[in-house]
């Protein structure tokens, strides 16, 4: 039989390599708390993506949320609100609600599918309690508007705070990767992630200032020698293997993108005259799968059945959209979100791997083909 498509398949280091950094880290006896493996790391991280930010590793993306909420935000009661798309993955929603306040939410364009700048002017006018944005650059997609959404948050002098978290590896533009919008980033590098550890993130910031008072805030809030907690804390670090790892992983990025870009080409050319489209700036991103839009008049779930039975892991992210999730119930939507309700039942997400094979990408095609009614 032949083996199925798989959705991800994340390329680690080998275990030779893995083996000599855990001698590394035995032999210096450091196995978390900011030992070398991590400072090398968060330097790295730093010198990819240019102009000396701050770099607060973290032990996952939505602790790492959690943390820049805190830092930018007293603790609400419920009442206060921060706006954020729900055409997403649920982590930034989960932190707002964790940090007590409640998700108001952003319906996004239907053009480019990211949180739109009209819906969030509405939005404001609507709910006068929005202490935050928490922007999401869907799918990892750079948000070309990022410099709108800064004054955005300006005029009503309130944090953006961005949740790029499958994003580290995008661009903005030619020459700005995402890292240093808004008060902070917020990156993932779990194993489903372009770039890859394991489990872990981090938070980037140009505000040095900012970025110290996050390290401390997950390391318990901790300050000075001895450790006296000075602030609310966390325990959020990241371990040394997974630094280790990270070192691995950053040392090949720049290969790995551009292979995951020239399989995203690959998607864009064979859509052309199909009932297919990737989602804008799909192909300029560190595309970790590909997100594809689905003529309204087909089936969004036959398509998916049909690639199931042809061996295609594929999915439908994000589907359903956060608000309609059984927990986010409470908190539904002042008006209909008619754009994100209606695109994620369009969307399917197919695999982008690394060393996918020219017989695994044509199995891929092959199978949306077979899924493809002839077009009214
Ligand atoms: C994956 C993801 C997260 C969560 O990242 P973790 O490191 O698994 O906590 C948060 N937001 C978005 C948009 C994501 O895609």
């Amino acid at each position: 039989m032949t083996q199925r498509v798989p959705f991800i398949r994340p390329k680690m280091p080998n275990a030779n390599q893995l083996a000599a950094d855990f001698e590394s880290i035995a032999a210096a006896n450091w196995f978390s708390n900011f030992g070398p493996q991590e400072r090398a790391f968060r330097n790295g991280i730093a010198g990819f993506i240019g102009g000396s930010p701050g770099v607060v590793t973290v032990s996952n993306a939505t602790v790492g949320l959690m943390t820049a909420l805190a830092a930018l935000l007293p603790r609400g009661e419920g009442a206060d609100s921060i706006a954020t798309a729900s055409f997403t993955f649920a982590a930034g929603a989960q932190a707002a609600v964790w940090h007590g306040y409640r998700p108001s939410w952003i319906d996004i364009d239907p053009v480019t599918l990211q949180p739109s700048l009209d819906s969030f002017r509405e939005l404001a006018d609507a709910d006068d309690a929005i202490k935050a944005i928490l922007l999401t650059n869907s799918f990892g997609i750079g948000n070309t508007e990022i410099a709108e959404w800064e004054a955005a948050a300006g005029e009503l002098n309130i944090p953006l705070i961005i949740d790029s978290a499958p994003g580290f590896g995008s661009k903005y533009a030619p020459d700005e990767y995402l890292g240093v919008r808004g008060v902070c980033e917020v990156f993932s590098f779990h194993a489903t992630k372009p770039f890859a550890i394991g489990e872990g993130g981090a938070i980037v910031t140009r505000d040095e200032e900012l970025a110290l008072r996050m390290r401390e805030m997950t390391n318990f809030g901790f300050h000075g020698n001895p450790s006296e907690a000075v602030s609310l804390g966390i325990n959020a670090k990241l371990q040394e293997i997974n630094a280790a790892i990270g070192l691995r992983q950053l040392s090949r990025f720049e290969q790995v993108l551009h292979e995951r870009q020239e399989l995203l080409r690959r998607y864009e050319a064979s859509f052309a005259g199909t009932p297919y489209g990737l989602v804008p700036g799909t192909v300029e991103s560190s595309g970790g799968f590909a997100p594809v839009v689905v003529d309204a008049r087909i089936d969004r779930d036959h398509v998916l059945r049909v690639l199931d039975a042809h061996g295609i892991d594929a999915r439908s992210y994000y589907s359903p959209p956060v608000h309609q999730h059984q927990f986010f119930a409470p908190f539904a939507p002042l008006e209909r979100l008619a754009h994100t309700d209606n695109l994620s039942a369009q969307i399917i997400s197919l695999p982008v791997l690394p060393d996918m094979s020219d017989a695994e990408f044509d199995r891929v095609i092959a199978a949306l083909e077979a899924a493809t009614p002839s077009m009214p």
